[in-house]
């Protein structure tokens, strides 16, 4: 009883081990399907499966449930390995493939038929349908429901010795076409499918169905707690039917909790699949994805995640959480370990006049406030600034502290200026460059400065800066939930993506490589992306400074 207990399974296991269940051991599995990649709601699974083996003092086993060969890739095997070793887990050598088993599931296919418990059924997939009935009516017996034991296993051999055509027949369970739940009503267990298989290839022209191979794998591998979502509470009996009926070495416990639904995405694979292959998103990892990939790119950091998926907790009911509350770890995680930056997104010139032509200070610049051990960076200062061009207004609205004719703002780490000139298009009225005269006596961390403005405004040194491009993300989905539409995808947020093509950046960050998580300041904190090439780099915009999650 020194043990925590977080959630509802962590008791379950407790009590397990109290009455020293399954001789005390705790061994759960990850079992992705290979049909996809991975989004946060696997992530919430990993944290879940790994996370009670590691509190336990017990085992994890990353599982592929590969028995679908139509949707099965080799790509999202290696993707999947690569997204829960990110996330910061380990199978050690426990990696399973159900497709492994095929040979066993054949062979305990053939001990239900043995002992009369599972019969082939000639009946199309429509009769099958119609023959199970409804909830509120019970179902018909198959006609082949009688065949004898000789018969179904001379079928049962030559269904897999590729006599029959693809859904010609099945290998039903023989239970309770009556039964109240749908699931008992003689469901399938074998299909023949002539379909290339990623690991088997074309060994098999039958697959076995999920709620036939996953308890059985479950079984194989001494799982202790098999834990899956709520979907599945329904097929519990039928897990527990198969591993009654037999011969495996343990009876595992299937444990069903929440899965997570976020706001603003859509979390199913098929659906992820969609925007991948219709071009929506520029692939698995564009950053607006869900994906561990897509927010990894984005500039999510595993320790985000997982403290994400702490935070939300494990329940036995559905509900969705606020993507806001996703970002908020984010931007958590990311304030205490980003360097801080300077970067102009959308820049207007600045030109000091009286400071000395060809003049450059470096300033001393704090790497992060929060953390002081992490050092400062010198920044070039100069005649010729840039500055954001939203931070200029001509005409001051109230309680605009930024620049405007005649105002006074502080430039971060150097000297309070003062706007004395604007320059515009004759034409357009467009505002060109901004003339500036400096007050020398106000370079901050002298301690000199005697005056104080309200505004603190970024900028870059013209001469010194680096150009980049800069990718601003919102929501994918304008919608809440995507999902209450009929077609997901009317809710497409059609300004998801923002591409700004002529920031400038302070010079430090000219080598910032690929994966680097940068505070830009008053502006959020931003990741360089893979496609940043030498000189030109490129950013995403992780998060923005503002927190919009009510705690
Ligand atoms: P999807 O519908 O997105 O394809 P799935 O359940 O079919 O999801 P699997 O590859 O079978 O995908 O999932 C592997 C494991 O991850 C399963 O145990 C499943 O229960 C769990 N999982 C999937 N989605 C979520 C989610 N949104 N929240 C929590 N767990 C999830
Ligand atoms: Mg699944
Ligand atoms: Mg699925």
């Amino acid at each position: 009883n020194e043990l925590p207990a977080m959630n509802f399974i962590h008791n379950i296991i407790k009590e397990d081990l109290k009455n020293n269940k399954n001789d005390g051991r705790v061994h759960t599995r990850f079992p992705p399907e290979p049909n996809g990649y991975l989004h946060i709601g696997h992530a919430k699974s990993i944290c879940l499966n790994f996370g009670l083996a590691r509190t336990f003092g017990g085992l994890c086993n990353l599982r592929f449930d590969d028995t679908n060969p139509t949707k099965e890739e080799v790509e999202y095997v290696d993707s999947i390995k690569e997204d829960v070793k990110w996330l910061g887990f380990d199978w050690d050598d426990r990696l399973y493939y159900a497709s492994d088993y095929f040979e066993k599931l054949y062979g305990y296919a053939v001990e239900l038929i043995q002992a009369g418990k599972a019969y082939v059924c000639d009946l199309t997939p429509e009769q099958i349908r119609e023959y199970r009935g409804t909830l509120k009516e019970p179902g018909q017996n198959s006609p082949y429901r009688n065949r004898t034991v000789e018969e179904n296993l001379d079928l049962f051999q030559r269904m897999r010795a590729g006599e029959f055509p693809d859904g010609s027949r099945v290998l039903r369970a023989k239970i309770d076409m009556a039964s109240p739940n749908l699931n008992m009503r003689d469901p399938v267990l074998y299909r023949i499918q002539r379909a290339h298989h990623h690991r088997t290839g074309d060994q098999w022209c039958i697959y076995p169905m999920y709620d036939f191979a996953h308890p059985i794998s479950d079984a194989l591998e001494g799982i202790t707690h098999s834990v899956c979502t709520l979907e599945f509470e329904d097929h519990r009996p039928l897990y527990n039917w198969v591993l009654d009926n037999v011969s495996v070495p343990c009876h595992p416990q299937q444990i069903e909790f929440a899965r997570l639904n976020l706001s603003h995405t859509v979390m199913s694979k098929r659906k992820l699949r969609a925007l991948v292959e219709n071009g929506v998103v520029s692939g698995w990892d564009d950053p607006r994805m869900p994906t561990i990939s897509g927010l990894r790119r984005r500039g999510y950091t595993p320790e985000a995640i997982r403290d994400f998926c702490e935070r939300i907790g494990v329940a036995k009911s559905n509900s969705v959480v606020d993507i806001a509350m996703l970002e908020h770890c984010i931007r958590e995680d990311l304030n205490a370990r980003a360097m801080r930056a300077m970067a102009v997104l959308r820049p207007l010139k600045v030109i000091i006049d009286n400071y000395p032509e060809g003049r450059v200070e470096m300033l001393e610049a704090e790497n992060n406030p929060e953390r002081p051990e992490m050092g400062s960076r010198q920044v070039p200062f100069s005649r010729e600034l840039y500055i954001e061009r939203d931070d200029f207004r001509e005409d001051p609205p109230k309680k605009f502290f930024r620049l405007a004719p005649g105002r006074e703002v502080r430039l971060k780490h150097a000297y309070i200026i003062k706007c004395e000139h604007v320059v515009k298009d004759e034409q357009t009225g467009e505002v060109l460059e901004l003339h500036c005269t400096y007050d020398p006596g106000t370079r901050s961390g002298t301690g000199t400065e005697t005056r104080k403005v309200k505004g603190t405004l970024h900028w870059v040194s013209a001469a010194h800066a680096v150009k980049a491009e800069v990718r601003l993300y919102n929501h994918l989905f304008t919608k809440e939930n995507p999902d209450e539409d009929e077609d997901f995808r009317a809710n497409l947020n059609p300004d998801s993506l923002e591409v700004l093509t002529s920031c400038l950046v302070e010079p430090s960050l000219a080598g910032a490589r690929p994966g680097s998580r940068y505070q830009f300041l008053r502006q959020g904190y931003f990741c360089v992306d893979r496609d940043t090439v030498p000189g030109r780099p490129v950013f995403n915009r992780v998060v923005s400074l503002k927190d919009t999650w009510a705690k």
